[in-house]
């Protein structure tokens, strides 16, 4: 097997041992957006750890997971969210909405207003830097 392929194989077995733990924390939602009954797949939150930590993983639904991996898909309108996911107790999904605002904020006036009201943690504003 290729090196890069097994590499990729262990990283996703580390995963899937986190999944349980993460989908309790989850509790079977969108981590961002909230949405339920709908399958949810792991995002890891960068900069991403040599080995795979529950802190740098999220639970997202597919429209969270697939505009995240291709910004060039973005709906703005679904990102609504995360006026609510930007005061999350989970730090990997408050440093995903701070991110995600920072960007739609310069074309979204809905966005900057979020940005506006939310208040860091000086250790969540250094990882949202370090990405
Ligand atoms: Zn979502």
């Amino acid at each position: 097997m290729a090196k890069g392929l097994q590499k990729h194989r262990e990283r996703l077995d580390a995963l899937n041992r986190l999944g349980k733990d993460l989908a309790r924390r989850a509790s079977s939602k969108c981590e961002l957006c909230e949405a339920a009954g709908v399958s949810l797949a792991t995002w890891e939150v960068a900069p991403v750890p040599a080995e795979p930590e529950i802190e740098h993983c999220l639970k997202l639904c597919e429209t969270c997971h697939t505009q995240l991996e291709h910004p060039k898909r973005i709906e703005p309108d679904h990102w609504r969210c995360l006026g609510k996911a930007v005061w999350s107790q989970v730090p990997a999904a408050q440093v995903t909405a701070v991110r995600m605002l920072r960007q739609l904020s310069e074309h979204y006036p809905w966005a900057a207003e979020i940005m506006e009201h939310a208040y860091l943690e000086p250790e969540i504003e250094a990882w949202v830097e370090n990405g």
